[in-house]
């Protein structure tokens, strides 16, 4: 099979003109001369069936949630309702255009605010900004928005404090704002602990903490037991609390970021609020904060005004993090997507969530090492060492799921524990899904026990035995003629 479009080009099968057919002369004489290319571009000369099949079958060689079950810890790649996408296409709202008088877009502001309202309820905050265009976005965001806060009040505070089983985007947006990180190392528990935080706080000077950035439940899964005498010693020296709301999934409708003492938020909304996670397609990252930094949020924001809904810029804003406002299509998805849930739904999301992940646990504790066992929230970590020790790496077992079918869970992450693999079913899944998998990595035990090398074999996989460490360092992503 011919890889590349360009591959099945042969020359001579002529492409279509728009001309051919519209009678229109092909080159617009709205364009002017001077910056015309010269030449045709080299495109592929290929049949319409061709290229339609050879994107149809690119596109059944790609993994997705519309295939099959995909528990890729962290990524909560969840189904999200096809009706929330023909909302968002419908031409109200796909067509707007961004400079267009706000008078005439009334109804978008109304969805905007709306939106504001309803992610600030329910992660307890005064406040919400729609920019960020992702969650590491929005972490930009919040780290910016304390460092304001601190120059503000004439403070220098240089130490953003991040527990070892952070994201790793967390330490990247602290230190892309100016902030020296330090790791604060995770209990036995897999937890912070305020005493840990306390001496790691005391070690670089209490006047010189900017803060922490959490998330909760953690990326172990577990639910953070100390976070109230976190959030009152942070306070007490001046520093501030980052909230990663990647994780909302979890505690959606039962526990509040802002009753937990965290000045700040970010949402994920192409996590838990109905956009597609991964794939390339936009995101959207907002965030929420208490009193205290409303000033600095970036602008535009929008606030009810006379008769309708208008923009405005707070006052100390940061200024604009992103062209516009926002990713506007998914900030009406996930609009439908709060209105289709309601209060009571919101909450069966984490209940689902949660009872899912706990059934792969319970069904899978005695043929894994669980390192951090306990109740889990809506995801958890199981590390094959026991595998390894016969010669099985966690990333055989995952190509061995891909290779039957399901996708494979995150791998080697969180760094804290060896040969991870990080597991989060969703809400969206059945009990007979959840048993197909569970099944699949109880006979996975079994095979690696009886015979450790018969087990790599992967016979449905296009790429078999992939060099990850070539595929990763020299990436040939680029098509080029000379190599015709
Ligand atoms: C996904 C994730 C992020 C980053 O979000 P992006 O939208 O991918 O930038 C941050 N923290 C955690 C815990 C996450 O799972």
């Amino acid at each position: 099979m011919a890889r590349l479009i360009f591959d099945k080009s042969r020359p001579g099968s002529r492409r279509y003109d728009v001309a051919d057919f519209t009678g229109l002369e092909p080159e617009s004489p709205f364009v002017p001369d001077d910056i015309r290319r010269a030449e045709p571009l080299p495109l592929p000369e290929v049949a319409e069936v061709d290229v339609v099949r050879h994107y149809v079958k690119l596109s059944q060689e790609n993994f997705g949630v519309d295939v099959g079950f995909y528990p890729l810890g962290s990524c909560t790649m969840k189904y999200n309702p096809k009706a929330n996408e023909e909302i968002a296409s419908l031409p109200a709202w796909a067509q707007l255009h961004p400079e267009q008088p706000v008078e005439t877009a009334q109804g978008a502001l109304a969805l905007m605010h709306e939106l504001q309202e309803s992610l600030a309820e329910i992660s307890g905050m005064h406040a919400v900004s729609l920019q960020p265009a992702a969650g590491a976005h929005g972490e930009l965001t919040g780290m910016l928005m304390f460092r304001a806060c601190f120059n503000d009040a004439g403070e220098e505070r240089k130490v953003m404090i991040v527990p070892d089983s952070s994201h790793g985007t967390n330490p990247a947006s602290a230190a892309i704002a100016g902030f020296k990180v330090a790791h604060l190392k995770s209990d036995e528990r897999g937890m912070v602990s305020a005493k840990a935080l306390k001496a790691l706080c005391e070690k670089h000077g209490e006047e010189n903490i900017g803060g922490i950035m959490m998330t909760n439940p953690n990326t172990l899964g577990v639910f953070e037991q100390e976070v109230k005498e976190v959030a009152e010693y942070l306070h007490e020296i001046g520093a501030l609390l980052y909230y990663d709301g990647a994780n909302l999934n979890a505690s959606l409708g039962y526990v509040r970021p802002g009753d937990m003492g965290f000045d700040l938020v970010h949402f994920n909304l192409h996590k838990t609020f109905s956009t597609p996670h991964g794939g390339g397609g936009p995101g959207s990252g907002p965030v929420g904060v208490r009193e205290k930094l409303m000033p600095y949020l970036p602008h535009p924001l929008v606030t009810r005004a006379e008769g309708g809904f208008a923009f405005y810029r707070p006052e100390k804003s940061i200024g604009r993090m992103k062209l516009y406002f926002g990713n506007f299509l998914v900030l009406v998805k996930a609009m439908v997507y709060l209105r289709a849930l309601g209060v009571e739904g919101l909450k069966r999301v984490a209940e689902n969530a949660v009872l899912n992940a706990n059934y792969i646990q319970e069904r899978l504790k005695d043929a894994y090492d669980i390192p951090f066992y306990q109740r889990c929230m809506h995801e958890f970590v199981l590390s094959a060492t026991r595998q390894k020790k016969l010669g099985v790496r966690a990333l055989d077992i995952a190509k061995k799921l891909l290779n039957d079918g399901f996708h494979a869970p995150t791998i080697y992450f969180p760094l804290i524990v060896s040969e991870a693999m990080m597991i989060e079913p969703t809400e969206t899944e059945s009990r007979q899904t959840l048993d197909a998998f569970c099944d699949a990595m109880l006979r996975y035990a079994r095979e690696i026990e009886e015979d450790a090398e018969k087990f790599k074999e992967l016979p449905n996989l296009r790429i078999q035995h992939l060099d990850e460490v070539a595929a990763a360092r020299n990436p040939v992503v680029r098509w080029a003629p000379e190599k015709l």
